[in-house]
């Protein structure tokens, strides 16, 4: 093997361990999973984690398998199956015909149960929940044997049965494995492996009322798909014990192993799904696809593309310790996906007219601008340049403030994409509010003219009143209010009153036509937008703020 230093280095510590596993012929493959419960929307953190597992399965040339981790059915929705499928796609990491649920192993689970039962390995117990858990003892005290953990093999073989052909009630009897009631590791006290419960399942309907306990399940799943490396979170590192005694005893041959990664956590933002859910019924949010939020979903509807998301899972690498991700560093991400990408067109949010007296009435001229800049291959377009313009509110005062450069009367600014142009003063209403800005042009300053006279301070961009067309446009802001923290007293969220603003009076250039859902641009000077995928329509064009253009934000490079 070709070995060069630096490598290495870029390796993480679960690439480290593969190469190890086949190296020593662990394994001569490798493949892995991501295994979802259909219990709710994906978001940011399970980005993180189909990511790092389809990345594995790519970079070694293996497979990577979305399995549905369906055992327990009651929190379960074929909705959520259909979102996770059309996530896991739009990221991008393909599982082609590589789609699996486990509750098509429930036989043999069920087969597995019976195994270890003859093995003297597990015993139907009666105890209840609560007896079972004053039994278990705690980190200090060892626990206690169950009264029934002697059962012979065909009590209990006899009795899972009938566990199975619903002769017990919900809660009455459990199968527990047989393991160590003093291990110092609580999860290998005799757990619990399958309960009954009469409960619906979306997928095999009524014909289990035995499911199996998260812990005895997901290894057999993993061991029947023939994963090599089970990747989870850092949670699950005290129950790996148990999950090399569950594919031991149940005899697979060439069984998985699991490796624990730390969960990813982002500051500004809420991901815990009891909060979203309440987000949610209570309407403060426009459900789980609100842009403010951070599953795919939302993200998605915001703006963000997969290659941003791809960048930002890169930049964060997988570690061994819980931390926290600025949430600027996605921003980051976004930012730099689009730079070089998307057409940077001109919108005015906050609009407020500018009269050019002495330009031609009922004139309109076509100005070619570049689409970007930095990147000639986006082309160019023909903008309309006329009389009355829209710009910004804020790029006029009457009476100007210290290092002002924009409008005010007797300063020459530069339009862009256009001509220099010398404010001569303003319109004001009753209240005082300006309506309108007055100014005159230099038509010798046209833009790419060749004009080398005078320089000017400013640029300011506008949109030409005649074929403007009136767009919305949202603005968000943390939905929390972090500086004061996450939480008031009472345990609710402390939420920011200003995470949403809708402009509904914006104005933007007529080379709109035809944006569909999900397309995005940049607002010179505003940011990058994306038209909204649930209310933008063609007369009325709805427009997310992805990102503003400017942050503190750094990547040492
Ligand atoms: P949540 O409680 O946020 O819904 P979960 O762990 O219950 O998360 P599952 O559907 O059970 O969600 O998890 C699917 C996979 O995603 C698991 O392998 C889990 O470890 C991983 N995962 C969940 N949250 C994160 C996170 N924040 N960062 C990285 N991986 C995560
Ligand atoms: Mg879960």
């Amino acid at each position: 093997m070709e070995d060069n230093k630096d490598e290495i280095i870029s390796k993480n510590f679960i690439e480290q361990e593969i190469d190890k596993d086949l190296l020593e012929g662990v394994y001569n493959h490798v493949q892995t999973r991501f295994p979802p419960e259909p219990n709710g929307y994906l978001h940011i953190g399970h980005a993180k984690s189909i990511l790092l597992n389809y990345g594995l399965a790519k970079k070694y040339g293996g497979k990577f398998n979305l399995r549905f981790d369906d055992t327990n059915p009651t929190k379960e929705k074929t909705e959520f199956v259909e979102s996770i499928i059309e996530d896991v796609k739009w990221l991008g990491a393909e599982f082609d015909d590589r789609l699996y649920f486990a509750s098509n192993y429930f036989q043999e689970m069920y087969d597995c149960a019976v195994l270890l039962i003859k093995k003297g390995k597990a015993f139907v117990c009666d105890l209840t929940a609560e007896e079972i858990r004053e039994y278990r003892g705690d980190f200090k005290t060892p626990g206690k044997e169950s009264p029934y953990r002697n059962r012979s093999v065909e009590e209990n073989l006899k009795m899972f049965e009938e566990m199975k052909e619903g002769k017990y009630k919900d809660g009455e009897k459990v199968l527990r494995a047989r393991i160590d009631m003093s291990s110092p590791n609580i999860n290998m006290r005799d757990p619990v492996i399958y309960r009954v419960a009469r409960m619906t399942h979306h997928n095999t309907g009524d014909k289990w009322c035995i499911y199996p306990m998260y812990d005895f399940a997901h290894p057999i799943e993993d061991a029947i798909e023939h994963i090599t490396h089970s990747i989870c979170t850092l949670e699950f590192e005290d129950h790996r014990p148990l999950y090399d005694w569950v594919v031991k005893e149940c005899e697979f041959e060439n069984p998985p192993r699991q490796i624990e990664f730390a969960k990813l956590y982002l500051t500004n933002v809420v991901t815990g799904k009891r909060y979203i859910k309440k987000l949610v019924e209570d309407n403060i949010v426009d459900g789980w696809e609100d842009p403010r939020l951070v599953s795919i979903a939302a993200l998605r509807r915001r703006g963000y593309t997969p290659e941003s998301l791809r960048m930002f899972v890169d930049l964060v690498g997988v570690s061994k310790a819980n931390s926290s991700v600025d949430y600027a560093m996605l921003e980051y991400c976004i930012r730099e996906d689009l730079k070089l990408k998307r057409p940077r067109m001109m919108a005015i949010l906050d609009p407020v007219k500018l009269v050019i007296d002495n330009y031609p009435e009922d004139t309109t001229e076509y100005l070619d601008v570049a689409n970007n800049l930095e990147n000639p291959e986006l082309g160019e377009r023909k903008v309309p340049f006329g009389k009355e313009l829209y710009i910004e509110r804020e790029d006029f005062m009457e009476e100007p403030i210290k290092k002002y450069f924009r409008l005010f009367p007797g300063n020459e600014v530069r339009l862009m994409n256009a001509y220099f142009v010398t404010c001569t003063g303003c319109e004001k209403d009753e209240n005082g509010n300006v309506t309108v800005v007055h100014c005159t042009y230099d038509p010798e300053t046209k833009s790419g003219s060749g004009f080398e006279g005078r320089k000017v301070k400013g640029t300011i961009h506008w949109v030409a009143a005649a074929t403007a067309q009136e767009v919305e446009c949202r603005l968000y802001e943390n939905i929390v209010d972090e500086e004061k923290g996450k939480l008031n007293e009472d345990g609710s969220l402390n939420l920011n009153p200003n995470s949403l603003t809708v402009l509904k009076h914006c104005y933007v250039e007529p080379s709109f036509e035809g944006a569909r859902a999900y397309d995005s641009f940049q607002f010179v000077r505003n940011g990058f937008f994306c038209v909204d995928c649930k209310d933008s329509t063609p007369e009325h064009l709805v427009f997310n703020r992805i990102v503003s253009l400017k942050s503190s934000f750094k990547i040492a490079k």
